[in-house]
């Protein structure tokens, strides 16, 4: 029998508010532990929860963001478990009335469009941290809690079960991260925590549409993690149906080190809970006039400026795409183009040499050693025929660890092309006289053998004749 997957993600991001969901205290990632601590926050007794309301507006600019239905009425709940790092013992989140649902985005998979439903946005506190003298609980002497994350605002981003494959999920976790980059309620911080998903995988055989039996993996915080859980747990899904065994249902956890997924717990069902309403808070009762606020505040999201790169600087669907699946790189290549440089090679160089560069590195573009402005100022040399393409290349490459201006780069170099007549017909003239096999080639018929002669010219110049006029020189004088 063949099998297919069904993926669901539910995605956490932080929300980057200054302060906790209902108490005063920092949101700051990396203080001293336990320093960030209140009270309300604590869990004690006799102390009153209040709603940020910047938590609120997040949550409706989120789902408004994602197409969904925005509750006018909606409220919290808790959600009660033991542990540790949940200091009251129950979590203020939200259940059957969260502020958004039945929303959807687009994601795009090997040049196909896809839509992914979202069923709901939920808010919630997220909790603290359990800090282990060793490595794990296992190996540890003693643990410390840290409640400083206790009560950092979370949006839980809850998908309908849409996708079929690792890919769709990375590019549906990478359209939310853009999108809330986007609209500017999240660091998107991943290695920090800031955006984490659980993944729901099963399978069922091709051409059914009834939903088999999931695995849960938790607190995924990288896109290589999701997608090598992912496919781990359908290869061993896969395994286990065709020895004719039943998958059972569990939350495991995904183990980067070994790339295997580890069985954790039977999973926990909604009444495991005691879902119940959260008495120390009103109700949220928002106005049409303050959703349609909110809305008028969102920037131009991901998929419109995508739209917009294609129409204007006629970009292709794809480069648009890569362009604008962050905020950042938008940003980024808006600042190139208005500094005067053409939008086309802003495209080229930032997917080309620049993404390169970064990559080897690890770095995001925010921390590129060659910024927006530098770049733009090298793209007009060349748009000026100071330098050409490929000199471009060295120029870029010195860019990268030399902070001066591209201009004063190529002058101290000696990299300004030549573009003297005079100048390049004495080369060619010398390369005419000391390659005589390819000029007879040439005259010969076998046009191509102009290459080698372009070459040649090009080396005695050390790159910087321009290529055009030495083509154009050279047809001329071979008649
Ligand atoms: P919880 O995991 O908290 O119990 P839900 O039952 O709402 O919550 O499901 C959470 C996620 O699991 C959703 O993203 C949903 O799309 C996905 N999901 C539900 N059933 C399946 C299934 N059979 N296969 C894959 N994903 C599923
Ligand atoms: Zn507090
Ligand atoms: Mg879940």
């Amino acid at each position: 029998m063949k099998y297919e997957a069904v993926i669901g993600l539910e995605i956490h991001c932080e929300l980057k508010t200054k302060t906790k969901i209902f108490c005063g205290c920092a949101t700051e990632f990396g203080a001293d532990q336990n320093t960030h601590v209140c009270p309300v926050c604590l869990g004690m007794p006799g102390v009153l929860p209040t709603v940020n309301q910047r938590v609120v507006e997040f949550g409706i600019k989120a789902g408004l963001a994602t197409n969904c239905e925005i509750n006018k009425y909606s409220k919290f709940d808790r959600k009660n478990y033991y542990y540790p790092d949940l200091p009251k013992n129950w979590q203020t989140s939200q259940y059957d009335l969260p502020i958004a649902e039945h929303g959807w985005v687009d994601i795009d998979v090997a040049g196909e469009k896809k839509r992914i439903r979202l069923t709901r946005i939920h808010m919630e506190e997220d909790a603290g941290k359990l800090v282990h003298s060793g490595t794990t609980i296992k190996d540890s002497a003693s643990s410390n809690v840290d409640y400083n994350r206790t009560g950092v605002p979370l949006l839980e981003i809850v998908s309908e079960p849409d996708m079929s494959s690792a890919e769709e999920a990375r590019a549906y976790m990478e359209k939310i991260k853009a999108i809330m980059e986007y609209i500017d309620v999240s660091n998107c911080r991943m290695e920090e925590g800031n955006l984490r998903a659980d993944i729901n995988v099963s399978l069922r055989p091709v051409g059914t549409k009834e939903l088999g039996t999931r695995t849960e993996m938790k607190n995924i915080n990288s896109f290589k993690n999701l997608e090598d859980a992912i496919n781990y747990e359908i290869e061993r899904q896969t395994e286990v149906l065709e020895d004719g065994g039943h998958i059972v249902q569990e939350t495991r956890t995904y183990d980067p080190a070994r790339g295997i997924t580890l069985s954790m717990r039977s999973k926990e069902n909604a009444h495991d809970y005691r879902y119940m309403p959260e008495p120390d808070l009103p109700p949220i009762v928002t106005s049409e006039e303050t959703i349609e606020k909110y809305r008028s505040e969102l920037p131009e999201l991901p998929d419109a400026r995508r739209a917009r790169l294609e129409k204007d600087f006629g970009l292709s669907d794809y480069d648009a795409g890569i362009i604008t699946s962050s905020r950042a790189m938008a940003e980024y290549f808006d600042a190139v183009v208005a500094t005067g440089a053409d939008a086309k090679l802003a495209a080229n160089w930032m997917m080309g040499d620049l993404a390169k560069n970064l990559n080897e590195e690890g770095l995001d573009i925010s921390k590129s050693p060659v910024d927006a402005q530098r770049l733009g100022e090298m793209i007009q040399l060349i748009m000026k025929d100071t330098i050409s393409g490929k000199i471009a290349k060295k120029v870029f490459k010195e860019m990268w660890t030399n902070t001066d201006s591209p201009e004063k780069i190529v002058k101290d170099k000696g990299l300004v092309q030549i573009t003297d007549t005079k100048a390049i017909e004495g080369i060619v003239d010398e390369v005419i006289a000391n390659n005589q096999k390819a000029v007879d080639d040439y005259k010969g018929g076998n046009k191509k053998a102009i290459g080698a002669l372009v070459g040649q010219v090009m080396k005695a110049s050390k790159g910087k004749a321009n290529p055009q006029m030495v083509n154009k020189l050279l047809a001329e004088k071979l008649g």
